[in-house]
């Protein structure tokens, strides 16, 4: 019963599906709990732990779990691929990362497992089932191990064999009585390449990572981006595949950029039609806009190796940046404008200080400032032949 449940499953288009017991997971309880002692994750709270850890919690009375993978390139079932804008030939855009490319997976996984869990109820008539994706109360990743899906590489996502870990995981919670299959082995070996890989050291060890630290995570969270990863994010406009580009399990391939004007200047309802259908769009529209001014200063200053020099193109679009009705989009600006430099950054930082009402973007403007003075000073100072003898 259980290879027609696989069989069924592919041909639904998914990538890997196993069977895990529906005991509690002991191991990964333990984990999350030393894992917010050392600040590495959110804290939660007792229950939300044993929700996350507990399938009977999900469902009453729950025997097994059948965890599905889902690959995200479009062209092996992972649904239709975003149509965005790209940059002019040779111009560096923004990075999103894969799983955000095409249609929502939520969605695209979620749509399977109900196709799957009506199959289960053929097979087995009356079972009761539970459909997690992400959103769900389960570790995804705990149950994709422990059904024999893949292992868990160093950076702390699963691989799946033949499919690396560009995969989207989910999984029915049953009552259905299905033999568990056993876990897969390991194939990480010495290779640490992820861990040197990642642009802020958020993997501070194997199996660890700081979500403070983590790229992908900043890139989601509102607000103000800590002014000390904001030149690690690069390019990154939603998520960040660094860890994975780099695993020898993982097909290699190279995804187009995102044109960063075309993003910084993204109406409301523009946005919604061309990010509507993805998982980058969850964040809004403000989130991504205040990425793209960071991956734009950040590749001007790649480009150009004078950062006094800015491209007059890139300067008027973070320039226009200080105008925006949004705080968090003025205050990214204004450090966009303090990383690029030149003139007329300087003027447009000053002109905007003197009418800015908003204290965060206050101070983002005036650190601007003051580094701009610095460098002139400095770039003075060389030009005049001075030193500090
Ligand atoms: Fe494992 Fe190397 Fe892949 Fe990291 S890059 S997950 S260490 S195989």
């Amino acid at each position: 019963m259980k290879q027609e449940l696989k069989a069924y499953a592919r041909s639904l288009g998914l990538a890997a599906v196993g069977v895990s017991s529906a005991e509690p997971f002991w191991r990964e309880r333990q984990l999350l709990l030393s894992r917010q002692q050392s600040g590495f994750s959110p804290p939660l709270s007792e229950d939300e732990i044993e929700r996350r850890c507990t399938p009977e919690r999900s469902l009453p009375g729950a025997r097994s779990i059948l965890a599905a993978a889902l690959s995200y390139f479009t062209d092996r079932g992972g649904g239709e691929e975003l149509q965005l804008a790209r940059p002019p030939e040779g111009v560096r855009g923004g990075r999103i990362a894969r799983y955000a490319r095409g249609r929502d997976y939520h969605a695209e996984l979620r749509e399977r497992l109900e196709h799957l869990a009506s199959f289960l109820r053929e097979v087995f008539p009356g079972a009761r089932y539970a459909i997690q994706v992400d959103t769900g109360p389960l570790l995804d990743r705990a149950v994709a191990v422990r059904a024999g899906l893949g292992w868990y590489g160093k950076n702390g996502l699963v691989i799946v064999p033949g499919e690396g870990s560009w995969v989207a995981l989910g999984e029915i919670v049953t009552d259905a009585p299905l033999e568990p299959d056993a876990p897969v082995q390991d194939s990480c070996g010495n290779c640490r390449r992820c861990l040197e890989a990642c642009p802020t050291g958020a993997l501070e060890a194997p199996y660890t990572v700081d979500t403070k630290r983590c790229v992908a995570r900043l890139s989601q969270t509102r607000g103000y981006i800590p002014q000390e990863f904001r030149v690690a994010m690069g390019n990154r406009l939603f998520g960040c595949d660094a860890c994975q580009e780099v695993c020898p399990h993982n097909c290699p391939r190279e995804d187009p950029d995102v044109d960063l004007a075309w993003v910084i200047e993204l109406g409301r309802t523009p946005f919604r039609e061309a990010f509507g259908e993805s998982a980058a769009a969850w964040r809004g529209r403000a989130t991504m806009q205040r990425n793209a001014l960071v991956a734009l200063a950040n590749v001007t200053c790649a480009e150009v190796p004078f950062p006094g020099r800015p491209p007059v193109e890139a300067e008027q679009l973070l320039a226009s940046g200080l105008q925006d009705d949004r705080p968090v989009i003025r205050g990214h600006a204004a450090w966009a404008l303090g990383r690029t430099g030149g003139w007329n950054a300087r003027i447009a930082l000053r002109a905007r200080l003197a009418a800015e009402g908003d204290p965060g973007v206050q101070g983002e403007i005036r650190q601007a400032v003051r580094k701009l003075a610095r460098e002139e000073e400095g770039t003075l100072g060389e030009e005049l032949g001075g030193g500090t003898g």
